[in-house]
């Protein structure tokens, strides 16, 4: 099985980073947000058994940097029970290969996000058209060509239920990605929202390098269809979350993210939808 497995032929390093790179913070007891250049990705466990779950991939080249990680919290040698993908772009898959051979774990990701991981399906092209900043101009250079994990990688079960992870349920929130998935704990209202929005404003470079926080919508130049962002933005608004980890930016909790989750429903054309591109432009 493991001898299916391969990158897209676009797979390379991205030379991006921010203040955060290499930080980790257990944002509520078993919970921890890890980023890696520009995204995060989450374990989520109990340190006292050793299991776990990772939540998403990281960057290309990043895969020493999760094992390790995760030996810090977890203990030498320990392995995640699985490896749950938000979805499927470049940045949140970027080690799972290595991962998947190191751990021999399985992967589970939404069944619209599979043929994106399994070698079918590139993602469209990224817009570097759109309005925004240096990260919009860098994107034509990110992966796209689908990641091949074989068998390797399961579709969630249809139910909401998140294997490994008995209070978490997934939710649908497409948009961003056809299949992206967000993870809720209804115990004390956690939220993963993976990038169904963001605590970054991405299209500025500059904001990425400083990690300067700022409730947004989906990154621009990666979002194809902005109705189904607004619709999923908005159901996880009704989720009244109390703590939300994004892919993108710092954690963020309180009345700065019931405030901010609020507005960015209310004027979700204003702050999240770019005033042109090509993903805008089509769907107009
Ligand atoms: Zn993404
Ligand atoms: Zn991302």
């Amino acid at each position: 099985m493991e001898q299916q497995m391969t990158y897209g032929s676009d797979y390379k390093f991205i030379p991006a980073t921010s203040v955060k790179s290499g930080e980790s913070v257990e944002v509520v007891p078993g919970i921890v947000c890890h980023t890696i250049q520009i995204v995060n990705i989450c374990l989520i466990g109990d340190p006292n058994t050793g299991d776990f779950v990772l939540v998403d991939a990281g960057m290309p080249g990043s895969a020493e940097d999760i094992i390790s990680v995760s030996e810090k919290y977890f203990g030498a040698g320990s392995r995640p029970k699985a490896i749950i993908l938000t979805h499927g772009h470049f940045d949140h898959v970027g080690a799972v290969i290595e991962l998947v051979k190191h751990w021999l774990v399985p992967v589970y990701a939404h069944e619209l996000e599979l043929p994106h991981l399994t070698g079918q399906e590139p993602y469209p092209k990224p817009d570097a058209t759109v309005e925004g900043g240096m990260v919009a101009k860098m994107s034509p250079l990110f992966p796209r060509e689908p990641i091949n994990l074989g068998g390797n990688v399961e579709k969630l079960p249809p139910g909401g239920e998140v294997p490994h992870l008995p209070d978490f349920r997934w939710i649908h929130t497409p948009g961003h990605s056809p299949g992206h998935i967000s993870l809720f704990r209804d115990k004390d209202r956690l939220l993963l929202a993976g990038d169904a929005f963001v605590t970054v404003k991405q299209d500025s470079f500059y904001k990425v390098v400083t990690q300067k926080e700022e409730l947004n919508g989906p990154p621009r130049y990666l979002t194809t269809d902005w109705e189904a962002a607004k619709n999923s933005v908005a159901a996880l608004e009704k989720l009244k979350p109390a703590v939300t980890i994004t892919g993108h930016g710092r954690p963020i909790s309180g009345t700065e993210l019931s405030g901010g989750l609020a507005v960015l429903v209310q004027e979700f054309e204003r702050v999240a939808v770019p005033d042109y591109g090509k993903y805008v432009d089509e769907e107009k």
